[in-house]
């Protein structure tokens, strides 16, 4: 990373830096006016003293919207490259994960460090996580942080002296309707730039610049196999019309052929689309062994929802079709009036731990694999949530605001209380697990052999299975 590798440690963990990206206008293809409106910045920065001789600046702020997998980080990198500037990124959700006063904190310090090796990119993913309106309905929790967040991104983007650092922001949403208006106003993200589905031309580029590294019996065969995919992948992004040359790669090697033909490509569309038979071939996608911790996993997350039962959302079904870090449990929708005692966020940090106690259970802890990973964060998060958020616990919120340079070892305080509560939701967990081993064991039969199951079913044999008592666990 040459001189980038000097960022410190803790910077490094949530902010990614790339010296150079190394991409260029030419991995993006389709929506040509984007890429001649983003060239004329880059021009700038690269140019910096020509253009300010004549008194021309970079906008401050880019921002890019538009539906997931459309190209806007690729955008964002080519940027970078055809520039040749250093590349910060971070996500917004990022800087709103951890207690309150962090999330401002870390914007502090993307900016001074992407300042210190101006010029510069800074790319903030997912920015509507820390930028959505002030004062609107708190998505997810976390709302005050995050005001301070979104206000020290105001900050430090008016506090950029145009001529002497020029480090462009660059942001990146698909919720520009819930972005705070003073993000957008002029000289802050005075450059929004939408980055929409591509056409069929445009389908048709992105599939060119993603077949450079495929195989095809011909030149001429590529395009006309191109073409059709093209017309026929309506509505598709960026990153789905990689997939199917991707899948079809695969799918050809499966096959043990040279060339990616027809019958590949059509199979690869019909696969990102959805509409697969879900059969014996596709039990080849999965590993076997991963096929078993996901049925595991989604077991122990349908025993804990038995157990303790969200009191908004019943769950419906779950199904071991696809692997993500989450389960893939699906619930309704919020219903009712929202009335959330103590005893269901406890409950509900217990639920989270699911993934990762069955995994260590069954698999043993020198053994586990990713798709437990997001547990233990999402479970502590919850804890943090009760603690810092809901004023429930001592040391709770109005201690923390009103206290913080008072209460001697407040933060240690906090940390021992949140590891007190995990204790405790790791415990119960193991524990329920554990009376429940045998309903754990019969839904992942039932999962390996019809991968999935309904609501109804996980609870019948939720009811009917043997219990083993296990002796109490104390809070
Ligand atoms: P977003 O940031 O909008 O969610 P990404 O930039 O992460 O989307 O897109 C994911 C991947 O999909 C890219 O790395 C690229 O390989 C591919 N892709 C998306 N859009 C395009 C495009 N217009 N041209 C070429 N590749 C694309």
């Amino acid at each position: 990373l040459g001189k980038l590798g000097s960022l410190g440690k803790s910077r490094a963990k949530f902010i990614s830096a790339e010296e150079t990206t190394g991409v260029t206008f030419d991995d993006f293809a389709g929506q040509e006016y984007i890429k001649r409106e983003l060239q004329e910045i880059v021009r700038i920065l690269k140019n910096e003293e020509e253009f300010q001789n004549k008194g021309i600046y970079c906008p401050k702020g880019v921002l890019l919207h538009g539906p997931p997998g459309t190209g806007k980080t690729l955008l964002a990198k080519a940027i970078a490259g055809e520039a040749g500037v250093p590349f910060f990124a971070a996500t917004g959700t990022d800087f709103v994960e951890m207690f309150v006063g962090v999330a401002a904190a870390r914007v502090k310090d993307l900016f001074s460090t992407a300042r210190s090796f101006a010029p510069s990119i800074i790319f903030i993913d997912e920015i509507d996580a820390i930028g959505s309106k002030r004062g609107g309905p708190d998505v997810g929790g976390g709302g005050a942080e995050r005001e301070l967040g979104l206000l020290q991104i105001l900050t430090e983007m008016d506090g950029f002296k145009v001529s002497t650092s020029q480090v462009l922001v660059i942001g990146a949403t698909n919720r520009l309707d819930i972005l705070d208006p003073a993000l957008v106003r002029k000289g802050r993200f005075d450059k929004i730039i939408r980055v929409g589905l591509p056409s069929k031309d445009g389908r048709l580029a992105i599939l060119q610049v993603h077949a450079r590294n495929k195989f095809f019996r011909s030149e001429n065969e590529k395009n006309i196999l191109l073409q059709e995919i093209a017309e026929l992948a309506i509505d598709f992004t960026g990153a789905e019309l990689q997939n199917i040359l991707n899948e079809a790669g695969i799918l050809t090697a499966r096959k043990d052929l040279d060339y990616i033909g027809r019958e590949e490509l059509l199979e690869a569309l019909k696969r990102q689309k959805g509409t697969f038979e879900t059969g014996q071939e596709d039990s080849v996608e999965i590993p076997e062994e991963l096929m078993l911790r996901l049925a595991y996993r989604e077991a122990a997350v349908a025993v804990l929802a038995c157990y303790y039962p969200h009191p908004h959302r019943p769950f419906t079904e779950t199904d071991i079709h696809s692997v993500r870090s989450q389960p893939n449990m699906r619930y309704t929708a919020k219903s009712g009036t929202i009335f959330l005692r103590k005893s269901d966020y406890v409950n509900s940090i217990v639920r989270a731990c699911s993934p990762r106690v069955i995994e260590e259970e069954m698999f043993g802890i020198d053994n586990m694999c990713w798709i437990s990973a997001k547990a233990t964060s999402k479970a502590s998060q919850r804890a943090e949530f009760l603690i810092l958020r809901t004023g429930m616990t001592a040391f709770g919120k109005a201690y923390y605001r009103n206290h913080i340079d008072i209460v001697p070892n407040l933060t240690i305080k906090l940390e021992a209380l949140r590891e007190e509560y995990m204790r405790f939701a790791v415990e119960k967990c193991s524990s329920v697990l554990r009376e429940y081993h045998s309903a754990v064991e019969t839904i992942t039969d039932v999962l390996l052999e019809k991968k999935e199951i309904k609501a109804e079913e996980i609870w019948e044999i939720y009811k009917k299975s043997p219990r083993t008592p296990q002796p109490p666990v104390r809070p």
